[in-house]
């Protein structure tokens, strides 16, 4: 490896400190902005690190694309909507993989033909242009599936997996001469693979996997970048890029866990669906019909209550509707009602997308509980409200084996004495299936815009 200089030894080290003092800082609500600030400060020492190393090249294009870059990078951020973010993350992701990409190609287009074929090169260049097109290719189908440009429900087909090893197999026999013929047919022929393994791996996952199969990617978008790392005989490259792999892997890993999955299958994108999407679409609860209530009514219910639930879900970020419902919680608060939040691990579209939402609106921590934590606690509850939550509360999860969410631990809401849920229509969640709960004799749907529901809940509860 071409050796650093003392000061950008130093410097780099310094970086990759305050990446990890960021990482740690993420690991709770309360020091996550603090964790930002180090992470912010950790890539401004590296870019200027690395602006200023004295094999540096080529300002003027480096500067054009940091312009042109930084700039869309400026307006995506200034108009990305929260409930967005998910996507953007995949399609950040998909970059990362793209360059890993081009990065090999690049480099392996320099060095060819300056003497013999380094194998130590050769492995690192073939490394990265698997990890990183399979992260590229598979992260634009999570960002299809979660843009609702592709449906959301599993795609398989007979001899998938079948497919998939023989393309696995193809990339490693085409590594193997590519190393020995120092070919750049063989390295496009693995292009060719990994981008087609990508799409292969992501189609089959869907439902109550997507969130794992996106963390999964956050991970590999990390080994990509390590890859790229020790192609450019980066360091820095090299540690962030490992600290991205293994957290995106330990998130995967404990997502998997709370959501009883196997983390070999989402690996290898083996569907937890036993149904087609035609099947899925199939389940009804035929022949029954739902409940439903007005503002007025739920207000009269809540103003007299001991303790109040509420699941918050994907529909109240769609709403932005957090700050009416702290507005909600206060006043309940003031009549002498306990008010919890219980959050489902995957309830929106991010991990944490709801905690982040409720800490937006100052509602204070301890109010916030985990799904393990208040599922004992329903059972005690005079009423929940849902307000834009729903696979995260379907029965089916439990009854259902052939849905898509089946086996995925749920909110025990129906547990409660009254359920009240907030949806604007019958419309399903995520995963494109009816839920079971509204056909509960207990549960009653209360149809409006999650915000507009809180803020006329609070004016009724106000007025009484
Ligand atoms: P769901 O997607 O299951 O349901 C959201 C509900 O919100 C819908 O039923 C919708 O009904 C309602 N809604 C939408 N807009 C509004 C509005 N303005 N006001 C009131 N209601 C509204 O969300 P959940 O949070 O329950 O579950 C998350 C799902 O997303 C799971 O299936 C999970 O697997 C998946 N997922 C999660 C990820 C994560 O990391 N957290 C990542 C990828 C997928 P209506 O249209 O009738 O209003």
């Amino acid at each position: 490896m071409q050796q650093l200089s003392d000061v950008t030894a130093l410097a780099y080290l310094l970086s990759a400190v305050l990446f990890i003092l960021g990482l740690n800082g993420l690991t709770s609500p309360v020091s996550a902005r603090r964790g930002n600030l180090f992470a912010i400060a950790g890539m401004a020492v590296a870019v200027a690190t690395t602006m200023f190393a004295p094999d540096m090249k080529n300002y003027g294009l480096i500067l054009l694309c940091v312009m042109v870059g930084g700039s869309i990078g400026i307006v995506i951020a200034m108009k990305i909507k929260m409930t967005a973010m998910p996507q953007l993350v995949a399609m950040l992701h998909s970059f990362v993989g793209l360059s890993a990409g081009l990065v090999a190609l690049g480099v392996y287009l320099t060095e060819s033909g300056s003497g013999p074929p380094d194998t130590a090169l050769m492995v690192e260049i073939i490394a990265g242009t698997i990890i990183g097109l399979i992260t590229f290719t598979g992260s634009l189908v999570a960002f299809g599936k979660l843009q609702g440009i592709l449906k959301p429900a599993p795609v398989v087909f007979g001899g998938q997996h079948v497919l998939n090893s023989l393309l696995a197999l193809s990339a490693v026999f085409a590594g193997y001469f590519f190393t020995v013929s120092d070919n750049l047919v063989f390295l496009l022929v693995i292009w060719a693979v990994s981008l087609a393994l990508g799409i292969l791996l992501i189609i089959p996952v869907g439902g109550a996997d997507m969130p794992v199969i996106i963390s999964m990617l956050n991970s590999y978008s990390g080994w990509a970048a390590a890859a790229t790392g020790f192609t450019l005989h980066n360091s820095l490259l090299i540690i962030t890029g490992s600290l991205v792999g293994f957290s995106g892997a330990i998130l995967s890993y404990i997502m998997c866990k709370v959501m009883h999955r196997s983390i070999f299958n989402v690996v290898f994108g083996v569907s937890s669906a036993s149904k087609t999407e035609g099947a899925v679409e199939a389940q009804t609860a035929e022949g029954k019909s739902v409940k439903t209530t007005v503002v007025e009514e739920v207000a009269f219910w809540l103003k007299d209550t001991g303790k109040v639930i509420i699941v918050p879900g994907y529909g109240m970020a769609v709403a932005q509707a957090q700050h009416a419902v702290k507005e909600l919680m206060n006043v309940l608060e003031a009549n002498g009602v306990t008010v919890k939040f219980a959050i489902h691990p995957v309830a929106g579209r991010m991990p944490g997308h709801m905690n982040v939402l409720l800490a937006e609106a100052d509602i204070p921590y301890d109010h916030v509980f985990e799904m393990e934590e208040i599922n004992p606690e329903f059972v005690t509850a005079d009423a929940v409200l849902v307000i834009g939550a729903n696979d995260v509360t379907n029965p089916a999860a439990r009854e259902d084996s052939s849905s898509p969410i089946y086996g995925m631990p749920i909110l025990d809401v129906e547990k409660a004495k009254q359920v009240f849920v907030i949806k604007r229509s019958m419309r399903p969640g995520y995963s494109g299936i009816e839920n079971l709960l509204y056909y509960r004799d207990n549960c009653s749907l209360l149809f409006g815009d999650a915000k507009d529901v809180c803020e006329s809940l609070k004016a009724q509860l106000k007025a009484m």
